[in-house]
């Protein structure tokens, strides 16, 4: 067993494995926790309340999760004077499953995002955020029930690479010297570079897995979102080398959206996926005005990044957007939103997004009995009204409970 530094690795589980291509879940499978910056703590505490009840509850006590806490962030720091020690991410690959509260990114300087450097360091290449709405959560849009898609987007290039030099530094420089000398750009002297690399690895991995997931789920459609009028080459190829793969990967069960005319006239076949693609911008309106229209959305990372929030506002907010970042075979399960500073510690926030990030973890290890029992228990509670501060300034009659105390009210209604 490996020695860890603060690590302490429980006895009492069994770590997931890999076999034939599939994960190997024991009944006792020790997954990693990283608690989070800010809030972190107040909703890791109440997910992981909700998810032993949960557990016990629908495996009758026959199977159990046993939490590690591996650190990153400020505890990291506290504790290694390093922000995302080795150990963490070793652990991480070498337990397969894991979950994650936020953490801090300093804007305009300082470190880089760890959790960007996490998802890189691991090839966590595909972000999952499904966004679909709760029965009763206030919403600004009048059928907030309509937008039912899962964003599949790209985690690992685009400009969240890091390759980026900072104005005025020698590096810049030497860059704006070389393209307007090269390749007879004119970019003022006083720029700021980032560079926005997609290839084709990137594109492909990431589609695949999303075709794969709406084919595995009976899903309609996938759709590119891409901004490819503009950025031909990066953009524009993303589309270009998603269509390719539709069609050399999946080609007995996908129908791309030229095909649905020139082929179909338009009536989808039963039982394929419908390939398409929209602009970026596009998509902000498709998503407002026809919501039933999408399942999927491929995306590169930073129209997924926007587009998740926007998607997360529709249905009622930050407090309900969980996410995962998935390579081929490591799940690393964390909510959309970031550590919300002013509320940590006020046992205020909601814990849905980290609770409903950790059913996706659930249903990952093929444990949906107890995603499922969670799910309908959270309809319940909000049902009943008794909710964080949130949503209740959203809902009419509704009584506003802290953090804990609403993961309280989720184990009462598990049934
Ligand atoms: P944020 O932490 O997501 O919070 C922005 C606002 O969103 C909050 O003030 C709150 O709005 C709402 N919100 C967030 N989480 C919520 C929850 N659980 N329940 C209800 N409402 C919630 O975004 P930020 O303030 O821009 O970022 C803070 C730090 O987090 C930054 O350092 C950023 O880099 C980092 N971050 C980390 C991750 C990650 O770890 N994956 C992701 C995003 C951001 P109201 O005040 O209106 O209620």
């Amino acid at each position: 067993m490996a020695k860890y530094k603060h690590i302490v690795v429980p006895k009492d589980g069994k770590r997931i494995t890999i076999k034939n291509k599939k994960l190997n879940i024991p009944n006792n499978p020790i997954i990693p926790v990283i608690e989070g910056d800010g809030i972190g703590r107040d909703i890791m505490e109440a997910t992981r309340r909700v998810v032993d009840a949960a557990v016990k509850k629908a495996y009758k006590g026959k199977k159990r999760i046993v939490w590690m806490d591996v650190y990153a962030g400020e505890q990291a720091n506290e504790l290694y004077k390093e922000w995302l020690p080795q150990e963490t991410v070793d652990a991480i690959k070498k337990y397969v499953v894991a979950l994650k509260g936020p953490l801090t990114t300093p804007i305009g300087g300082g470190f880089r995002s760890l959790n960007v450097s996490l998802r890189q360091l691991m090839n966590l290449y595909a972000c999952v955020r499904p966004v679909s709405y709760f029965r009763g959560v206030g919403s600004p849009v009048v059928h907030p029930e309509k937008l039912d898609v899962v964003i599949f987007r790209e985690n690992t290039e685009d400009v969240y690479a890091g390759i980026e030099w900072k104005k005025g530094s020698k590096d810049v420089k030497k860059v704006i010297n070389w393209l307007n000398k090269n390749m007879k750009t004119s970019i003022r002297t006083d720029s700021g570079i980032g560079v926005k690399p997609i290839s084709v690895t990137g594109t492909k991995q990431l589609v695949r897995k999303a075709i794969q997931h709406a084919i595995d789920n009976k899903l309609g459609s996938v759709t590119l979102v891409h901004k490819g009028n503009i950025m031909k080459y990066t953009e524009g190829a993303f589309r270009d080398w998603g269509y390719e793969l539709a069609k050399k990967e999946f080609r007995r069960k996908i129908v791309t959206e030229d095909e649905l005319w020139s082929k179909y006239k338009g009536k989808m076949p039963k039982g394929k996926v419908l390939i398409k693609d929209r602009i970026a911008d596009s998509m902000f309106q498709q998503v407002l005005l026809r919501p039933d229209e999408y399942d999927v959305l491929a995306t590169p990372n930073l129209n997924g990044d926007y587009l998740s929030d926007a998607c997360a506002a529709q249905v009622g907010g930050l407090g309900m957007a969980p996410g995962a970042n998935i390579g081929d075979y490591i799940g690393l399960f964390e909510a959309t939103h970031g550590t919300a500073p002013k509320y940590a510690g006020k046992d205020m926030i909601n814990p849905g997004s980290l609770i409903l990030s950790a059913c996706m973890m659930l249903d990952y290890m093929k444990w949906d009995k107890a995603a499922v029992m969670i799910r309908k228990s959270l309809q319940k509670t909000i049902d009943k009204k008794t909710v964080t501060y949130d949503l209740e300034r959203q809902m009419k009659g509704a009584k506003k409970v802290g953090t804990s105390q609403y993961a309280t009210n989720i184990i009462k209604n598990m049934r």
